[in-house]
């Protein structure tokens, strides 16, 4: 009871700390970084939605994520507000549905979604339903978000593997890949004039990160590497725009978590779970901003403690904090109703 109360005030604590730092952010609103270039925070909390980038070029447009087809939606009259030059591409920064199930919206005006390779590939691994097997994320999805309905599943068709530049010598942007972090596929947008860098979900500037579909280990290196380009702007994949310190925060927090699970990686899986509050205490004092307050606090931390288990000894947590129930809340939280 009294662990009970503590809880309470810490996360009253935390509750304002986190609107501090949530006042910078200006949700479904167009902010120019750099002459003819654009980040857009989404509607997280109430649609799923991701944040957006995009870049005007001599003779097209490059939008940076596609977004659930509602989010795409939404940002697409606010191009359209700016520059009637035709949307070319749409980079696809991860498979994840809120960053690529509006590749057809896209697709349907003469665009071209762009990926990293291996965001096929996990597609083909997750999107079974799509590739002529059992239905998988996407039709689970869809019996939560109405704006799947009216749409369908687009993969990437053009694709690279190290680089993939567009430059008309006035901007240039080059989209990179520095490993396996949130997924296997994530891509990176730098532009290296601007030393503007569109992360997707690799960093994220809040507390709902997913982490089953990657690994926390090579995600720290991969950031390590994305961290020596330089930027001065990060946009993150979700969260507010921030600078050079978005990685570095990002990193910091999945270092600290994994020297968490570390030190108890020869306990059991059930001791290690009822470590979890004792663990999330320690973290919230220097990494509050990846750490969840809400109804979802402790399911959610817990699932990525699971997860850097799972990764440093091969074993499971009981099934209730399985990575399926992981998911599937990952899924309420990037796209259905608001979280209050
Ligand atoms: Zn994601």
């Amino acid at each position: 009871m009294k662990r009970m109360a503590a809880y309470v005030l810490t996360a009253g604590l935390l509750i304002g700390l986190v609107y501090q730092g949530r006042v910078a952010s200006q949700v479904n609103t167009v902010r120019e970084l750099a002459p003819g270039v654009y980040f857009h925070e989404g509607d997280l909390r109430g649609k799923g939605h991701c944040n957006n980038g995009w870049v005007i070029f001599d003779d097209y447009v490059l939008v940076l994520d596609a977004n659930f087809p509602s989010g795409a939606r939404e940002i697409l009259p606010k191009i359209k507000a700016q520059t009637n030059k035709p949307i070319r591409f749409a980079f696809d920064t991860h498979h994840h549905g809120d960053h690529s199930y509006g590749n057809q919206i896209w697709a349907d005006l003469g665009a071209v979604p762009v990926a990293h390779e291996n965001v096929v590939a996990e597609m083909r691994k997750y999107e079974t339903g799509f590739f002529g097997g059992r239905p998988g994320r996407w039709e689970e999805e869809a019996k939560q978000r109405e704006d799947l309905r009216a749409t369908r599943l687009k993969p990437p068709s053009l694709l690279y593997r190290d680089v993939m530049i567009f430059d008309d010598g006035r901007h240039r942007v080059e989209l990179r890949y520095f490993g396996v972090g949130h997924t296997h596929g994530d891509g990176f947008a730098w532009l290296p004039r601007e030393r503007i860098l569109f992360t997707g979900d690799a960093a994220v500037n809040g507390p709902f990160n997913f982490m089953a579909d990657g690994d926390s280990g090579a995600w720290i290196e991969t950031l390590a590497n994305a961290q020596k380009l330089g930027a001065t702007i990060v946009a993150p994949g979700h969260g507010p725009a921030g600078d050079a310190r978005v990685l570095e925060a990002q990193r910091q927090y999945f270092v600290a978590l994994r020297a968490e699970v570390a030190k108890r990686k020869d306990l059991t899986p059930d001791r290690v779970q009822t470590d979890v509050p004792a663990m999330r205490d320690a973290l919230l004092k220097q990494h509050a901003t990846y750490i969840e307050t809400g109804a979802q606090a402790i399911a959610g931390f817990e699932a990525q403690v699971a997860q850097v288990y799972k990764e440093l000894t091969g074993r499971e947590f009981p099934k209730r904090a399985s990575m399926e129930d992981a998911r599937r809340m990952h899924e309420r939280h990037h796209g259905i109703a608001s979280i209050q």
